[in-house]
């Protein structure tokens, strides 16, 4: 079997060399030859767990290819995956112009029947466009080749993608064509041998379920940060509600952490998109308008912390900063929290010096020599007024305090992700701050 996939980012990239693995042939296409060229010589543009092995793996045994033709990848293709970007336009709705230059540039050159796969995340309504951008292009060459088309919403986590995409919690696929479903199940097969259902639907549905799906998670997100912010005013510590609530099954422990708002390339863009769909259907969706506000002044809450130790006085001061991505282990800088922390001290005057394990290259890339950047974790303390926790990455859980101790000019840390123990904090001489919970200072 041979399938093309369109857009080599975290979606397609994954997605490609995870259907590799499985035996299958795939080609992957992108419009940018650079980083083409770097695939085809074994530089691998983003960071994810586990995806260097299984991509020198497939590239060595043939079943992986890069190419910039999407002519070429499509050639003797049972399915071509649409995974490029549909990033916010102006108004917050999904810009669809890489999805349907696609689909014409398909339009263009297929030659034989294929299902054509929607795995960006797309508003509902577009795989009839995807559909009729074909079709016109067919029009145009005077030529009746058939094709379906299927949604296939992808739901891996940036830093555990090749994970979740070898061992789906589900499949979701939405299409009206018996043949469709055909190619979809055999490709699927290998992924589902853990018994995770294989979901068939509309394609309305289908497209709905993405944004139903990051919109609950985002909601959880806000939640809990409200309820953080209310337990700090009346006292309480939301580390301990969060188990109270989390040990009812109906709530479930998981997605209900709080800390400095939710950021990455999905939940800001597919809240906001969803909200546009809404708005255009005449329905005011109230619950997410709320989740948007509550995480636009979420991303603040730290910042006002630092300022109010500081007595609003921030000019001259240089920060240590843990951890730029959004989340850990990912490189993923797309709307990070840690980008509004940064403006915001820098806009006060003061100084910041980060270190994060994989994301420094792409928060340079974005921001350039604002900040600075450190060797390790250590490295970046030297000096330092205060400590700034943004992400949690594993190997800042248990740091050595003493030796930290002796580099920060202040024992002061502002923890972000509630990663620390206040108590122990209180018993090493730190004065600490948290989200939400009970500090004795
Ligand atoms: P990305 O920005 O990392 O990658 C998109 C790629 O598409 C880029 O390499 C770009 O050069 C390429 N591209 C653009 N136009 C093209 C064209 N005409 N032909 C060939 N290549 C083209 O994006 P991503 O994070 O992989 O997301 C892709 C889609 O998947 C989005 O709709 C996103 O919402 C969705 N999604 C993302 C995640 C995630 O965690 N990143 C998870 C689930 C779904």
């Amino acid at each position: 079997m041979k399938i093309s996939v369109v857009g080599t980012g975290y979606v397609g990239l994954v997605s490609g060399t995870c259907f590799a693995e499985t035996g299958v042939n795939v080609a992957c296409v992108d419009i940018d030859e650079k980083k083409i060229e770097n695939l085809k010589n074994g530089i691998i543009p983003i960071y994810e767990p586990g995806l260097e092995d299984i991509y020198k793996k497939n590239v060595t045994k043939g079943r992986l290819q890069f190419t910039t033709s999407l002519k070429d990848s499509i050639e003797d293709a049972a399915a071509v995956f649409i995974a490029v970007g549909t990033p916010p336009d102006e108004d917050g709705s999904a810009d669809l112009k890489y999805v349907l230059s696609v689909a014409r540039e398909i339009g263009k050159y297929i030659d034989h029947y294929m299902v054509v796969v929607t795995k960006s995340t797309v508003p509902v309504g577009t795989a009839a466009k995807v559909k009729d951008a074909i079709q016109g292009e067919l029009q145009k060459r005077g030529a009746d080749i058939p094709f379906d088309v299927a949604s296939n919403p992808e739901f891996l986590k940036e830093g555990s993608a090749v994970e979740d995409f070898l061992k789906p919690d589900r499949i979701v696929i939405g299409t009206e064509s018996q043949n469709a479903q055909k190619v979809m199940s055999r490709l699927y097969k290998p992924f589902l041998l853990n018994g995770h259902p294989i979901l068939f639907m509309d394609i309305t549905s289908s497209e709905m379920t993405k944004y139903a799906a990051n919109s609950m998670l985002a909601t959880k997100i806000s939640f809990i940060n409200e309820i953080a912010n209310l337990c700090e005013i009346v006292g309480a510590d939301v580390d301990a509600v969060r188990k109270g609530i989390g040990s009812d099954s109906r709530i479930g422990n998981k997605f209900i952490y709080p800390g400095t708002g939710y950021g990455g390339s999905c939940f800001p863009k597919d809240v906001q998109a969803l909200i546009r769909t809404a708005d255009e259907n005449n329905y005011s969706l109230n619950i997410l308008k709320a989740v948007e506000a509550v995480n636009y002044r979420q991303k603040s809450v730290l910042f006002n912390k630092i300022n109010k130790h500081f007595n609003g006085d921030l000019k001259g001061k240089k920060f240590a900063m843990w951890g730029l991505a959004f989340k850990p282990k990912t490189d993923d800088m797309r709307e990070a929290p840690s980008l509004v922390i940064i403006d915001k001290l820098l806009e006060a005057g003061a100084t910041v010096v980060a270190y994060d394990p994989v994301a420094m290259n792409e928060c340079k890339r974005i921001i350039g020599d604002k900040i600075t950047y450190a060797k390790d974790e250590y490295d970046a303390a030297i000096d330092a007024d205060a400590l700034i926790l943004v992400t949690e990455w594993p190997e800042f859980r248990l740091p050595n305090f003493r030796v930290l101790g002796k580099l920060l000019k202040n024992n002061v840390i502002f923890d972000g992700r509630n990663i620390y123990d206040p108590e122990e904090m209180a018993e090493k001489s730190y004065t600490y701050y948290a989200i939400g919970r009970k500090i004795q200072t």
